[in-house]
């Protein structure tokens, strides 16, 4: 649910997620709020009570968004019990992978993202099950949010990575960051790729990345290694 859907549709149409869109491993639909507003001049937001600086995103055209994606899903035979609803957030707790393990077990995310200072608070304690935010920082809509949302966890999605173990061993999920990682040439810039690497012994190569990996960590996210 977002008021600018085409800034989603072009972020998640492109690259491995647009293929898995098109291949049908995942399914993105779009909402326009504005399509269900009550007002005759399709307004969505209003001036906050109490006053301050900005606009709030209104209630009731997030509400019959919200409905209308319900009755769609009724029709379809959606289950509700697998369906979570999100709103993006700097007022949620800050998104990780082990958040985004949880909800790829989902069959189907509502997703709410604001705009202006945010939305009526009504709505997010009527409909929504959690905030969620990507950092400590703030944007100006939800929309990249909910794309970097829906990225991390469709990659989690069977049939959307070619390998399922490509996310495995990467950063974060392993529990550490990942080793550094090389490719052709072999030589770039007078510096070579380590001979390890190239000498075909395989558990010297495992020992040399675990290595790297927590030197890498300790450097990095010592807070990591801590947990
Ligand atoms: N006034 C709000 C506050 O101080 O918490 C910030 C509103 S922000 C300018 C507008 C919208 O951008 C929010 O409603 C939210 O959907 C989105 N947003 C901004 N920063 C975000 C973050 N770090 N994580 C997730 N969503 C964010």
């Amino acid at each position: 649910m977002t008021l600018f859907p085409d800034m989603v549709d072009y972020i998640l149409g492109e690259s491995i997620i647009g293929r898995a869109r098109k291949n049908n491993f995942i399914d993105v639909r779009l909402h326009n709020i504005r399509d269900y507003s009550e007002d005759k001049h399709r307004r969505v937001d209003d001036t906050p009570y109490g006053g301050g600086k900005g606009m709030l995103m209104m209630a009731p055209p997030i509400y019959n968004c919200y409905s209308a994606i319900l009755n769609e899903q009724a029709e379809e035979s959606f289950v509700p019990e697998s369906r979570r609803v999100i709103y993006m957030s700097p007022t949620g707790k800050v998104l990780n992978q082990k958040k985004a393990e949880e909800l790829s077990k989902y069959d189907n995310l509502i997703i709410l993202c604001g705009h202006y200072e945010g939305v009526d608070r009504r709505i997010v304690d009527e409909i929504v099950d959690e905030e969620i935010s990507i950092g400590d920082f703030v944007l100006t809509g939800g929309e990249i949010p909910a794309c970097i949302l829906v990225d991390c966890v469709a990659r989690l999605v069977d049939g959307v990575l070619s390998d399922p173990e490509c996310h495995e061993k990467e950063s974060i999920s392993s529990g550490m960051l990942e080793y550094p990682q090389y490719t052709r040439p072999y030589e770039f810039h007078g510096v070579k790729v380590p001979d390890v690497l190239i000498s075909g012994h395989h558990a010297n190569i495992d020992k040399w990345r675990d290595e790297s990996a927590k030197k890498l960590t300790e450097q990095n996210r010592p807070d990591l290694l801590e947990k």
